[in-house]
């Protein structure tokens, strides 16, 4: 294990961010992470957290604490938003985790990001700064430096932009646009378990689709809390994100649906909206001594609940090769090979999926013909390229 001096430069203190520090500090390399909230933390609601997640937080020592809040659900189940009718259900029992090797677990973003943060914050080689916006970068051949809005330079051996998908990193290093507006919107909130209608609390994640729209749900911290996503289509999507929706609205796209969905939406008064937007997949998001990671690299839409997770499997790969290569740009380079074909296909399929959460008419019906006597195995074929993970 060699401890340099320099630090790498880790732009951005969420889950990518977090989960990075944290694997470059177990390879022994020093890390100086830097955030411009006031204090950090993650903002309401949950996270689906594939077996190939919790196969890096085995590798990165937090297992365990995962697994104390994490939640463990028994079945992904689709169903039919109008009429209430089960289409596939996909069991996460013993023989889901023989071949994957790990569970399928939820968890409160918060929770997630709290184990991340103690386990940098209990670690020697990582500094963690709050009040520290970016707002550029410079690189030479020996070193990277990030410049903050107060006037100061930070020097680092790499700079990793972990800066979310409104990164200034990447906007500097690749200048291409902003994301893609999806006109779809996310309205989520938490509901206490024994708020829920008694025969409405499954222990799966539930999620009900329907004509441009979808409702999920599933329970996490020990089954206490009920988390639920209700997405739609919207005009509205150019009003900015983590704002708080509009019921009203959300009520006019669900009137169709079944009695079952309108109850649990019927239960939130209070919702807030997420904007959905993702990347176009690029070939190259490094350069030189500087790379980016998570959203700011390959935003996706969460259909398949991956963003998160990818963002924690780039953490693992760059702490792998940075200590694999000495030299930081080629390492850099082996990153971004072994990252690029992987996040792009959970973004291309995330929207893939979308359409199948969000069918209608014929699409509809030649969903429910397609899902009709899908079995467990073959649903565990089809996740596969996923689930086993890197
Ligand atoms: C509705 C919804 C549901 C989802 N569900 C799932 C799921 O079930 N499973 C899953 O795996 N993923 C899910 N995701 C995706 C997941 O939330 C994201 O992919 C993940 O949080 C991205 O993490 P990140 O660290 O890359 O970025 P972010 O969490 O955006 O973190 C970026 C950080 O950078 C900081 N920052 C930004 N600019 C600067 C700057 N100039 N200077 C300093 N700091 C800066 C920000 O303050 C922030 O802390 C979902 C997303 C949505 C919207």
């Amino acid at each position: 294990m060699t401890t340099t001096d320099t630090p790498v430069l880790v732009v951005g203190g969420g889950i990518g961010g977090m989960a990075t520090a944290l694997a470059l500090a177990r390879t022994g390399r020093r890390v100086h992470l830097m955030d411009k909230v006031a204090e950090f933390g993650e903002v309401g609601a949950g996270l689906q957290v594939g077996p190939n997640v919790m196969r890096i937080f085995d590798r990165l020592g937090v297992l365990d604490r995962i697994d104390e809040i994490a939640f463990r659900p028994e079945n992904l189940i689709l169903r039919d938003a109008l009429d209430s009718s089960e289409i596939t259900r996909v069991p996460l029992d013993g023989a889901f985790e023989e071949q994957f090797g790990y569970p399928y677990a939820t968890i409160h973003r918060a929770d997630m990001h709290a184990v991340l943060t103690d386990a940098c914050r209990d670690h020697d080689l990582v500094t963690l700064e709050t009040d520290c916006k970016i707002v550029g970068f410079d690189q030479d051949a020996q070193s990277a430096r990030v410049f903050t809005e107060d006037g100061r330079e930070v020097v680092g051996s790499a700079l990793i932009g972990a800066d979310g998908v409104w990164s200034t990193v990447r906007t500097q290093l690749l200048d291409d646009g902003e994301p893609r507006i999806t006109g779809h919107v996310a309205y989520r909130a938490v509901l206490p378990m024994d708020e829920v209608p008694e025969h409405l609390q499954s222990n799966s994640v539930v999620l009900w689709g329907g004509p441009n729209l979808h409702l999920a749900h599933y329970p996490m911290r020990n089954g206490e809390l009920f988390n639920m996503g209700a997405i739609f289509h919207s005009q509205r999507f150019l009003e900015g994100a983590d704002v708080f929706g509009d019921p009203e609205e959300m009520h006019q796209h669900f009137d169709g649906v079944g009695a079952e969905v309108q109850t649990l939406l019927g239960k939130i008064d209070e919702w807030r909206m997420w904007v959905q937007r993702d990347r176009e997949p690029v070939e190259r998001w490094s350069d030189g001594r500087v790379t980016l990671l998570g959203d700011s690299a390959h935003a996706t839409l969460q259909y398949l609940a991956q963003g998160a997770g990818m963002a924690i499997e780039d953490a693992w790969t760059i702490a792998d090769r940075l200590q694999a290569t000495a030299d930081v740009p080629t390492a850099l380079r082996e990153y971004e090979e072994r990252r690029i074909v992987r996040t792009a296909r959970v973004t291309l399929f995330s929207r893939l999926y979308g359409e199948v959460y969000h069918a209608k008419g014929v699409a509809r019906a030649v969903r429910a013909q397609m899902l009709d006597g899908w079995t467990p195995e073959a649903a565990r074929a089809s996740f596969a390229w996923i689930y086993n993970g890197i």
